[in-house]
């Protein structure tokens, strides 16, 4: 499903250019549930970004189902996202002034679907994660939990292939961090790959695979 091979990737800050990701070699199979650990500023939300064209990186070959992800035009690289990928954020990245039904709705907007079929489904994907009666209320009238619960039902509403989630739990305290960790479990077993960037032992435990980065390199997998 992902194949990484000798991914490089620099910044360049006050005219120096210093190399976040030094040659990572990755394999990510259909169906897994991995998680990306290392301490901060090892690069974890740089190869997630990478992994789910969210950036681009300098030298080497990533492939996604099959397509070489390499220069391609950021109209290409949307649909490769919206086709393929969904996402999940510390922040939880919910609209302010849409309620929780509009949010989860936004990825099939861009996919061209009606609103009445949009917010149906919405309203589908709000019950599954438990949410219905919270369908339209504002982010700022939900709790953390909620807020990333909302924010996992418009990760899953495109139907993806692959979830990244970039420290999912950071902004949650360790009860609505399990909560939220059952979820991916049984997205999981319901077939979706998930890709999780935490700092934490205890989250990276619940994941069936770890990959820790190390000064730009992968030193355990
Ligand atoms: P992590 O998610 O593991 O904390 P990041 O991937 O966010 O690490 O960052 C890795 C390193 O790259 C850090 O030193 C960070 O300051 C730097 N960095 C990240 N994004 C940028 C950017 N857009 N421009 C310059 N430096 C960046
Ligand atoms: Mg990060």
């Amino acid at each position: 499903m992902i194949q990484l091979k000798d991914i490089r990737k620099s910044y360049r800050l006050a005219g120096n250019s210093f190399e976040v990701l030094k040659g990572i070699d990755l394999n990510i199979h259909e169906g897994e549930f991995v998680s990306i650990m290392g301490s901060s500023g090892s690069g974890k939300s740089t190869l997630l970004n990478i992994l789910g064209i969210l950036d681009n990186y300098d030298s080497g070959d990533y492939h996604l189902n099959g397509t070489h992800i390499k220069n391609l035009s950021q109209k290409k690289s949307a649909q490769l996202r919206n086709l393929f990928l969904g996402f999940v954020f510390q922040s939880f990245n919910l609209l302010s002034f849409k309620n929780a039904m509009e949010n989860v709705a936004l990825p099939l907007y861009y996919q061209k679907v009606s609103r009445k079929e949009r917010n149906k489904k919405a309203l589908e994907y709000l019950d599954r994660l438990g949410l219905k009666d919270w369908a339209n209320h504002l982010p700022s009238e939900m709790s953390g939990g909620q807020k990333q619960r909302v924010a996992i039902a418009r990760a899953l509403i495109a139907n993806p292939k692959v979830i990244f989630a970039d420290e999912p739990t950071g902004a949650l305290d360790s009860q609505t961090s399990l909560e939220v960790m059952e979820i991916f479990k049984e997205i999981n077993q319901q077939g979706k790959t998930i890709v999780l960037v935490t700092h934490e032992n205890d989250i990276a435990a619940l994941t069936h695979r770890t990959i820790r980065l190390k000064d730009g390199l992968i030193v355990a997998n």
